[in-house]
């Protein structure tokens, strides 16, 4: 089975999500799990996660099912030390929050060198404190999301993905999600079954396919290799159909979270049934 939906909202109330996946016919969906704005938030309380864990049953999903996306002000590669910390802070509140919700996956923005120093030295630095990290909280792993490589951010090189996990002390708390969109803009073409499978074969080379955890599927309004990022309703952009049939009738993407992060939520339904059609062909 796959897991497809789009990143939905949690407003009102962290039990929203999967109310929302439901609305549009999702089959596995993403999340936030507090405000992405803000450093840090209070643990959910104890009737809130009730909530949450019931609309997760009542809707049908399992945590498997559930991507959630760590805050965009987290920076584990930030070579200011201090500002480091506030990032490594934020993290583990965002883990106990997963923790305390069930959810047993966050997936994370590797970080950015912000060109202070070499991309090696802020691979390791993630690694550390992703080590940290870890060590403060249980079961929850970190899944690192590749990105087009603007402005010193790490992860648009399988190599970095890899040399960041190498240094991580416990494996299987640890993984990546390739997003499809960052992937075309980092410069991998995939607009045919051809160059998508070439892609695959080069992650599984530098990274292991093992570590793939999940995916986010969105077409790209941004041509190849322009290392910017600009997400397109799927179908619509510069990579087009055929990737996203490929990979929805290839079965090592079935049993992980295939996220939708396009900029059109009254497409959502239409983009989730195409998806799921081409799956059942
Ligand atoms: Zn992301
Ligand atoms: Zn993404």
């Amino acid at each position: 089975m796959y897991f497809v939906g789009p990143h939905v909202s949690i407003a009102g109330g962290l039990e929203n999500a999967p109310v929302n996946a439901k609305a549009v016919g999702a089959t596995g969906f993403g999340m936030f799990v507090k405000n992405q704005r803000q450093w840090k938030a209070s643990l959910p309380k104890k009737g809130d996660v009730e909530n949450f864990r019931k609309a997760m049953a009542e809707n049908g999903y399992e945590p498997r099912q559930v991507l959630p996306h760590a805050g965009y002000l987290i920076n584990l590669a930030n070579p200011d030390d201090a500002k480091q910390q506030q990032s490594l802070d934020s993290l583990v509140c965002e883990l106990k929050i997963c923790e305390t919700l069930g959810l047993t996956m966050l997936n994370l923005h590797p970080g950015s060198s912000l060109k202070l120093i070499p991309p090696e030295a802020a691979c390791d630095r993630v690694a550390d404190a992703l080590n940290r990290a870890l060590a403060e909280t249980s079961g929850v792993a970190v899944v690192l999301e590749d990105t087009a490589g603007a402005g010193g951010c790490l992860g648009s090189k399988f190599e970095e993905l890899a040399r960041i996990i190498q240094g991580v002390d416990d494996k299987k708390r640890v993984g990546v999600c390739i997003d499809t969109m960052h992937t075309f803009g980092a410069g991998f073409d995939l607009r045919t079954k051809k160059d998508f499978l070439q892609m695959m074969e080069e992650f599984d080379r530098a990274v292991g396919i093992g570590y793939l955890r999940g995916m986010h599927l969105n077409d790209s309004m941004v041509e190849l290799g322009s290392h910017r990022d600009r997400h397109e309703s799927i179908g619509c952009g510069l990579i087009g159909i055929e990737l996203f049939q490929t990979i929805l009738r290839d079965k090592r993407f079935e049993e992980m979270p295939l996220v939708l992060e396009t900029p059109h939520p009254e497409n959502w339904p239409d983009e989730v049934r195409m998806l799921l059609e081409a799956a059942a062909r």
